[in-house]
């Protein structure tokens, strides 16, 4: 009884062991006909060679990088300064500073924007009534000054 148990342990061992003999060729062959495809039809390729394509990298479309208030087609913001944007904002990522204008209406003065504390949630775009603001597709944040991600982003209208 103790010798057929022993017998059939070998037997199952070396069942095993020419199994992987198979299969270990096979799953090689399937990662080299891999790399051998990329290797003849490199345009097929999907790694991104950052930085070398820094000025052709195009983002996803669905990608959120950081606010930016949308201009018309004479270059002003559509911004009205309701401030629901900034109501919208779970993590006070928006300050509203309005002002008036000539004819004693209340309108936007500094548009300010808190990149580091800003989460990409996109809850701002969405509570925007007037199609004022999106999320642009820029990337690269990284920066030794921290005082660069506190943005005014209505500054090159002079409006400040
Ligand atoms: S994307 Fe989200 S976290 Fe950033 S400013 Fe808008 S609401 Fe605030
Ligand atoms: S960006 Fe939109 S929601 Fe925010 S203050 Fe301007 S108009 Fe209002």
């Amino acid at each position: 009884m103790k010798q057929n148990k022993s017998s059939s342990t070998f037997i199952n061992y070396w069942s095993q062991y020419a199994k992987r003999c198979i299969t270990g060729p096979i799953s090689l062959l399937k990662g080299l006909s891999v790399t051998l495809g990329y290797f003849f039809n490199p345009k097929s390729v999907v790694t991104e060679q950052y930085p070398e394509n820094k000025k052709t990298l195009k983002m996803h479309d669905r990608y959120r990088g950081r606010l930016e208030l949308i201009e018309d087609k004479e270059g002003e913001n559509l911004c009205t300064a309701c401030k629901l944007c900034e109501k919208a904002c779970p993590n006070a990522s928006i300050n509203i500073l309005t002002t008036k204008n000539i004819a004693g209406k209340m309108v936007l003065g500094r548009y300010l924007y808190h990149l580091a504390s800003c989460t990409q949630c996109a809850l701002c775009v969405e509570a925007c009534p007037f199609g004022a603001i999106q999320m642009n597709p820029e990337f690269e944040f990284s920066h030794q000054n921290k005082d660069v991600f506190e943005m005014v982003l209505n500054q090159k209208e002079g409006r400040f």
